[in-house]
């Protein structure tokens, strides 16, 4: 199955979800990918791969190295194989490799084209559509980076079969803010078939990956609509600082951001109850955690304002109106959030 994006500045791409053909490329080509992913799919990969000249640059595995330190590592390396401004760098591994890879392609000689090969559930259908590229510093994530688009997306589906559970349950919680921020029928659809199939998980990666698509056709930089992607992700990110990173997958901390976020709709009329029911019923089937012991909802609130989307001291919610659609506000009052919280404290 193929889904177009086509931006307003006529960039266009394809976005593969099938199993991977051979790519023939005249051109200089460098993959990017870290020892976990190399060692369970590289050699699938570079059977499928055929290029004027082919290299690997492998960096360490995880978050905690997505930074610029690590985007020298991919520049050097692009340098020492002499790429020029026609050569091609392919992302492979999850959110975090294709990031970087896209980061990287951005800045080498001015920007040089690249293609994502995803292998993680998030990132096959969020991460590596879109252009979104960076790297965290010591004053949070993904502050430093660039919108590039890829040249293409390729999801496999062959590589989820070594995907840990909770890697796969991280991934699936970002199904679910695409199908309850933009997609009703998606909502039903998901409630009804079950993700351990693998037909299913393909049809749920092919509209996910239409939503987020047709959402960066209309807001490629997140001027508007494109900040309702970030729903459950206000809460979800203080719940990740306050764990320092270490308890949640992001995916996970996202889980319980949208069931909070729920709440919060609820509280204000947007949602019912038995909407925000639906909701974390859907995650609890997959082991998605929804509850979060909040210990101090003073300090939690306070977190809110370290969040790069809190512009002007103002804290932007992305609130479910029902299920398949919301708004994106700036205008709830402190006294209402501040209730939510407290629905969290035992
Ligand atoms: P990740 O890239 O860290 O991958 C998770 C783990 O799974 C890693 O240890 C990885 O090596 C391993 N892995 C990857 N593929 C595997 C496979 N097939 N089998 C077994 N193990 C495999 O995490 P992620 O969840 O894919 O991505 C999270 C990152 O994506 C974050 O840095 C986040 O900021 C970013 N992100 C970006 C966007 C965007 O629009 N650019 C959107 C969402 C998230």
């Amino acid at each position: 199955m193929i889904v177009n994006i086509s931006l307003p500045d006529n960039t266009k791409y394809d976005i593969t979800i099938d199993t991977l053909e051979k790519q023939y490329f005249d051109r200089k080509v460098v993959i990017v990918t870290n020892p976990t992913v190399s060692g369970l799919h590289l050699e699938y990969l570079k059977e499928k791969i055929s290029a004027k000249e082919l290299s690997v640059v492998t960096i360490p595995d995880g978050e905690q190295y997505k930074h610029m330190k690590t985007i020298e590592d991919i520049l050097e390396h692009c340098f020492e194989q002499k790429l020029n401004r026609n050569s091609l760098l392919i992302a492979f591994g999850g959110g975090v490799i294709g990031d970087m890879t896209g980061f990287a392609a951005s800045i080498y000689q001015r920007g040089i084209d690249f293609i994502q090969i995803p292998t993680t559930l998030l990132s096959q259908v969020d991460a590596s559509v879109g252009g979104k590229t960076g790297v965290n510093n010591k004053f949070g994530k993904n502050l430093i980076g660039s919108f590039h688009q890829p040249i293409a997306v390729n999801i496999d589906p062959h590589f989820l079969t070594t995907l840990p559970k909770r890697e796969v349950g991280a991934g699936i919680a970002e199904i679910v803010k695409m199908a309850v921020t933009f997609n009703k029928d998606f909502f039903s659809w998901l409630e009804e078939n079950d993700l351990n199939d693998k037909e299913n998980v393909k049809t749920a990666i092919a509209k996910s990956v239409e939503t987020k698509a047709w959402v960066v056709s209309q807001d490629e930089k997140e001027k508007g609509l494109r900040a309702a992607l970030n729903y459950g992700h206000t809460f979800g990110h203080v719940i990740e600082n306050e764990t320092n990173y270490n308890t949640y997958l992001h995916g996970e901390a996202v889980g319980i951001g949208m069931v909070m976020a729920n709440e919060l709709a609820c509280k204000i009329g947007y949602m019912s109850e038995d909407e925000a029911l639906r909701v974390k019923k859907l995650l609890e089937k997959y082991d998605i955690p929804t509850d979060y012991k909040i210990e101090d909802v003073e300090d939690f609130y306070e977190h809110f304002f370290l969040d790069k989307k809190s512009l002007d001291n103002k804290i932007k919610f992305i609130v479910p109106k029902g299920i398949g659609d919301c708004e994106i506000t700036d205008e709830i009052s402190k006294d209402d959030v501040m209730q939510v919280l407290k629905g969290f404290t035992n």
